[in-house]
């Protein structure tokens, strides 16, 4: 399990602050979401943990260990986009092992993982099928094994869910929490779901304008929020 640590971590683009000045901790083994509206910095703040983006100002620590100048490959970090960057020509297998065979990880190695990944999301029977065979659903589970099999302790997630309806959404939250729970991962979650965050979540950062609002659990923030902002917004 990872801790992550962010110490007023800052992200310019030109004049725009889309992050300013965050801290924040996302204990080992937790679910943490990161909850605001829309254009507020959340998917900067996700991929400047991932390596994705340079950070201006400010740390990044993993398990103690400064990643601030540390590239993508070198964190040991596994993204989810809301998009799922599903390569269309690539069978679901493919999908799925594409990152290890970057890696040069041995075949044997590759279809141990596989085999176990695809059980776990529910996908052994889907292994032949290309993207556009594939339910809304069954795409973001091969988008869900990509980023667990690499068997990273820490996994980011950027809006997951927000392409799917909302029954299908409902029961990959509930898919999403478990499978978190039985890796012992820690997840960084992004949305703007208020609902999907207070159901999810151990600790809920709400962030408003590249700054963190407040923080705390879903009771906390629901049963004592701090501002007005975080009151209209936790509902
Ligand atoms: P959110 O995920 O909360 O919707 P983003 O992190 O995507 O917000 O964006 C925060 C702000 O940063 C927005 O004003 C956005 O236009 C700006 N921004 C994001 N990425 C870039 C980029 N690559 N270049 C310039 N501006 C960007
Ligand atoms: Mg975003």
């Amino acid at each position: 399990m990872s801790e992550i640590v962010l110490e007023k971590v800052t992200k310019r683009f030109g004049r725009v602050k889309a992050v300013d000045g965050v801290s924040f901790r996302a204990q080992p083994g937790k679910f943490v979401v990161l909850l605001g509206p829309s254009g507020w910095g959340k998917s900067t703040l996700l991929r400047l943990v991932a390596g994705l983006e340079d950070v201006s100002e400010g740390r990044i620590l993993i398990d103690g260990r400064d990643v601030t100048r540390l590239t993508p490959d070198k964190r040991r970090v596994s993204m989810v986009f809301q998009s799922y960057a599903l390569f269309p020509h690539l069978s679901t297998e493919e999908n799925i092992v594409f990152g290890l065979k970057v890696r040069r990880m041995p075949e044997e190695e590759r279809r141990k993982r596989l085999a176990k990944v695809a059980e776990v999301v529910g996908l052994a029977d889907l292994l032949d099928r290309k993207p556009q065979q594939l339910s809304g659903g069954q795409r973001q589970r091969v988008a869900l094994a990509r980023a667990i099999i690499a068997e990273n302790d820490i996994c980011l997630m950027d809006e997951p869910l927000s392409n799917l309806d909302a029954q299908l959404r409902h029961g990959m939250r509930v898919e999403i929490r478990e499978l978190q729970q039985r890796l012992g991962m820690t997840v960084v979650y992004v949305t703007h779901d208020q609902v999907e965050a207070m159901s999810m979540a151990d600790r809920v950062v709400l962030i408003r304008e590249g700054r963190i609002e407040q923080e705390g659990s879903p009771e906390e923030l629901y049963a004592r929020p701090a501002t007005l902002f975080a009151a209209r917004f936790i509902g």
